[in-house]
């Protein structure tokens, strides 16, 4: 389904730039219709449809106040379509000549055939030869009542001042998130589909002005289950193991192939540990993330989404590495920051403490992180097996407890959990794995 195409403007309304469906409107409302116009502005904002819609506004057969067509009427319809004889299409950049200009110029005495106006839409305009351009000049200096003339161009200064003080002025620019998300919104509406306000913006933010790369991120049911992936990050980092396997379940079954999602999802876990390393700007989601525990899903994602080619079941290595990701650990501590950095930044004091009691201990604790509060419980990462068999003895946990208790002047418990081990000289790794898996999803 190509909502572009499907979705492309047919009436002043629908135009994506406010300030364009103004000056249409106003110079449609007018006395006399302007017989020369110019449409100045990057690709992809409009420009085109525009052309179409005066077309079809000056010819439409319905008598009404509005200056909307009514594309219903056979005229209307005849140049939505394409069919009608007196609208004519011209991309000089593919008509350079002046022949095709003099031939216009020939035949524009002509009464329109069927329409009462004969309209010549001229795309890239500044792509004619100068010969061409004076031939035009002749044109536009005493147009026939019956012919208007649509110039568009993405280079306006390469135009003779001569041809641009001839017509109607009209600049389009890139169309701003807000009149983007009100375009993607009748599309939603009209497709009955279900998407959040917060995803429109994050559409409407990436897509640059082009209501084009904009639509595009509706066109396919998919589409729908990329907007959702942030959701299906946050469960997995709150380790809900249901939801996020649900979810798994859902975007298999709308036709989503594992390793486009790992793919999508790894690319969105590089962005977020970009962030928080400071190489993009600040971004609230970032903000709120352990890059640890970040980096940690990264890589096991990294490894499912090599273990997908050699799986009987493609889905399944997806599954595991879901399942084995949210047992690995607990939901991240509430955010609680004022008591996590009362109780992180006495964590050498600590291991100072334990030191004198017992000396391998203290080691092995040097090799843990503590990550925050949960629950009265000061979580500790450990990344080894037999590292948190040994601190779970009861003497030693016991002994770690009464310590911290002592020194935080409050009761502690302790709660350690396994995580893979990562240590800052990786993050390159990781983000040099991630791109060279996404790269290969690329080229496939
Ligand atoms: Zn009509």
């Amino acid at each position: 389904m190509n909502y572009y195409l499907k979705y492309r403007p047919q009436t002043i309304a629908e135009l994506d730039l406010t300030f364009v469906r103004e000056a249409l409107t106003k110079a449609l409302q007018a006395k006399s219709v302007p017989h020369a116009w110019l449409f100045c502005g990057p690709k992809g904002t409009g420009k085109t449809s525009s052309a179409r819609i005066i077309a079809k506004a000056v010819n439409c057969d319905t008598k009404k106040d509005s200056p909307e067509p009514c594309n219903h009427c056979d005229n209307c319809r005849a140049i939505t379509k394409g069919t009608a004889m007196d609208v004519l299409e011209i991309d000089a950049a593919s008509n350079r000549g002046i022949d095709d200009i003099r031939e216009l110029k020939d035949k524009i005495n002509l009464a329109p055939t069927n329409l009462k106006y004969k309209v010549y839409i001229i795309d890239e305009v500044h792509m004619l030869t100068k010969e061409a351009f004076n031939a035009l000049l002749k044109t536009l200096e005493e147009p026939p009542a019956h012919a208007i003339f649509i110039l568009a161009t993405t280079e306006p200064e390469k135009l003779p001042e001569t041809v641009v003080s001839r017509c109607l002025v009209i600049k389009f620019a890139k169309a701003l998130p807000a009149e983007l998300i009100r375009s993607l919104k009748r599309v939603v509406k009209a497709e009955k589909l279900t998407v959040k306000d917060e995803a429109l913006q994050l559409i409407a933010g990436a897509a640059d002005g082009s209501f084009r790369d904009a639509v595009k991120a509706l066109e396919y049911p998919s589409g729908l289950s990329v907007i959702k992936l942030d959701d299906w990050l946050a469960w997995l980092y709150q380790r809900r193991a249901k939801a996020a396997l649900d979810w798994l379940q859902s975007a298999w079954n709308e036709g989503r192939r594992p390793k486009s999602i790992l793919l999508a999802a790894i690319e969105r876990l590089r962005r977020i540990l970009l962030l928080r390393l400071g190489a993009g700007e600040a971004e609230d989601i970032a903000a709120l993330i352990d890059p640890a525990i970040i980096k940690d899903l990264a890589r096991r994602l990294i490894a499912a989404a090599g273990e997908i080619k050699d799986s009987a079941i493609e889905v399944l290595p997806l599954e595991l590495a879901v399942a084995d990701w949210c047992q690995s650990g607990p939901p991240p501590s509430a955010k609680t920051p004022a008591g996590k950095t009362g109780i992180l930044s006495k964590w050498p004091q600590i291991l100072e403490a334990v030191k004198p009691l017992n000396h391998s201990l203290e080691a092995l604790l040097r090799a843990t992180e503590p990550v925050g509060v949960e629950n009265g419980f000061l979580l500790v990462r450990v990344y080894y097996q037999f590292h948190k068999d040994r601190l779970e003895e009861e003497r030693y946990r016991a002994m770690i407890e009464q310590v911290a208790s002592k020194i935080l002047a409050a009761p502690v418990k302790i709660k350690f959990f396994l995580s893979a081990k990562l240590t800052p000289s990786h993050d390159a790794d990781i983000i040099k794995t991630a791109e060279e898996v996404f790269g290969i999803e690329v080229n496939d």
